[in-house]
Order: structure tokens, then sequence, then C-alpha cells
């Protein structure tokens, strides 16, 4: 038996937006059983969903008024504004619910559970923090903020897109808040790994050779994470192991090698120079993460 059955009239859902993320939120709503509606801005996106039994509406207004609850999918906050505060769609929305999935700052999240709650509609705010050939998977994560009761009267419903939803809070915020501190790691990440990338072609050593020992590196990261959390919590930057001092020795040796190349080495300067700031305030006896305080400072 489908989750929806239990609700009284069954649950129907929209999908606003039909981007690669839209489609498969749409595509997990009606593997799961759920009457599914969708809409995007540029017609033709929804054909595949069509064909597997999606109603295509001809209006994002007419799309929310077909169902009960509206995910919302789409590539920022001002693509969601220009479709949910059209006049009709508003109207259409008073007295549903609306999950906006889509990644923005948390002032945006937050202005947007305001113009909700002035219209009269239920709002969730969220963010998906996997790729999309996760949705429907146990892989899937998703992030959640907004009225703790809207959250549980359609978490079985959410449950559809499979993976793990957390609610983090009541305050609407608090999900994009998780996402940009999330997405943050990643993207300085893989800026990093371009770089590297770049770095050991210039020295005849291809992707595939160092991919082996770049998942080695990778695999170092889950328990400094942990650790790193405790001291930049405390306060407490045992630099005991690795003293920042030494640390940014080898962030110098990185921007040599690079530039000697004609590698754009900016990135790596950056983090040298605040590892060398911190140094510069006394602290060269304290771990890298000592930095944290040095960013946070007002
Ligand atoms: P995109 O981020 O490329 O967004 C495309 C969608 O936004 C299309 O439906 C597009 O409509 C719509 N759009 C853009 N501008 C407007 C506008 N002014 N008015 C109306 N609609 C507009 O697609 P994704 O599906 O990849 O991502 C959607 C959201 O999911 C993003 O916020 C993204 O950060 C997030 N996300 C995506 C992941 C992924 O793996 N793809 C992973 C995690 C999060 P049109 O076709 O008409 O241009």
């Amino acid at each position: 038996m489908s989750t929806h059955a239990q609700h009284h009239p069954p649950v129907t859902v929209t999908v606003l937006g039909l981007g690669p993320m839209g489609r498969a939120l749409a595509g997990a709503f009606l593997d799961a059983g759920f009457t599914t509606t969708v809409w995007n801005r540029a017609p033709g996106r929804g054909a595949e969903l069509a064909a597997r039994g999606a109603h295509a509406a001809g209006s994002a207004r007419d799309a929310v008024a077909a169902s009960t609850l509206t995910v919302v999918c789409v590539v920022n906050y001002d693509a969601s504004d220009a479709i949910l505060r059209d006049e009709k769609v508003t109207a259409a929305l008073k007295g549903r619910i609306v999950v906006n999935l889509s990644a923005d700052t948390p002032a945006r999240a937050r202005d947007t559970a305001v113009w909700a709650e002035r219209h009269g509609i239920r709002y969730l705010d969220g963010a998906i923090m996997t790729p999309a050939p996760s949705i429907g998977t146990k892989d899937a994560v998703f992030l959640h903020s907004g009225p703790r009761e809207v959250y549980d009267e359609y978490r079985p419903v959410l449950a559809a897109l499979g993976g793990t939803h957390t609610h983090l809070g009541e305050e609407a915020g608090r999900a994009a808040a998780y996402d940009i501190a999330l997405l943050d790691i990643f993207w300085t990440a893989m800026g990093g790994y371009a770089h590297a990338l770049a770095v050991a072609r210039a020295e005849g050593i291809s992707g595939r050779e160092l991919a082996p020992f770049a998942q080695g590196i990778a695999a170092i990261f889950p328990p400094l994470f942990e650790t790193f959390a405790g001291d930049a919590d405390d306060g407490t930057y045992s630099g005991e192991i690795n003293p920042i001092t030494s640390a940014a020795s080898t962030m110098t040796h990185v921007v040599h090698a690079s530039e000697e190349h004609g590698v754009d080495a900016s990135l790596m300067r950056v983090i040298e120079g605040q590892a060398r700031r911190v140094i510069g305030l006394g602290h060269g006896g304290d771990g890298f993460i000592r930095v944290t305080d040095l960013l946070a400072r007002r």
C-alpha cells in the first residue's frame, strides 16, 4: 500500500521545475504511486514524465491548483519567486503546502517563509545534498526547516523521495544555512582537486594515476572533521601533531611548484596567507583550524 493511502483526502503532488533534479523528484513521486502534476517554464521538459503518467499542467497556476502539496525545484530563489509570486499562483496556493527544494541563501529562505505566511501558505524550506540520480534511493540526503507540524504531516509523502530526511528546526533559513556550509566544503575541495590535477599534469602524472592516492587523502577527512569541529567549538586548536607553521610551509611548496609550471596558485595563496596571518598573531603552535577564528572575527 502506498503511503498516501494514510491521508484523507489522498495527497496529490505538484512539482514545479523540471531540470535534472525536478525530473528526478517527480519520477520518485510517480514511482511511489502519487498522483503527480508537473510544470516547467520552458515547455517540453515534462514529456518523459507525462509518458510515465504525470499530468503536464499548462500553467504554474493550474499546476499548483491540482495538488495539496507543491514541491519547487528551480535554479535559485529569483526563479522560484518568479513562479510563486505571480498573483494567480499565490492565490491558488492559499491553504496549501509548498516545499521549496531550490538552493539559495538562508536570507532568501527566510524571506520566502515571511511571504508564505503573509499569503496563508504553509511553507517548508529544504535543501538536497546529493545528486539527481540518488533521488528515490537510500543515498539521497534532504535537509528541511520550517514548522514542525507541517514537516510531521508531510514526512510520509517526502519519504517517496528516498534517503534520509532531517528536520533542522523551525527557523526557515536553517536548511539553507547547512546547505551553504556543506557546499563551501564541497566546492573548495573540488577547486583543490582541479588544481591538483593541473599541477600533476604539469609534472606528467595523469588524473587516473593520481586518483587512487587522491582517494587516500579524502579518506583522512572524516575523522579530522570530527576532531576539528570540537577544536573550533571549544577554541582548543591543538597543533601538537601538525602546527600551523609546518602546515604553512607545505602550502608554500604547492605555490612554488605550481608557479614554476605557470599554473595559477591563487587558491593556495589565499589559504597560505590565512595561515601566515594566524602565525603573525602569535598562534604558530596551534593547528590549522585556528583559521576559523581569524575568518569568523567580526
Ligand atoms: P538547474 O539548477 O539547472 O535549474 C533549472 C530549472 O530552473 C529549470 O526548471 C528552469 O526552467 C528553472 N528556471 C531557471 N530560471 C527560471 C525562471 N526565471 N523562472 C522559472 N524557472 C526558472 O536544475 P537542477 O534540476 O539541476 O537543480 C534544481 C535545484 O536543485 C537547484 O537549486 C540545484 O542547486 C539543486 N540541486 C541540484 C542537484 C543536481 O544533481 N542537479 C543536486 C543538489 C541540489 P527552464 O527549463 O524554463 O529554464
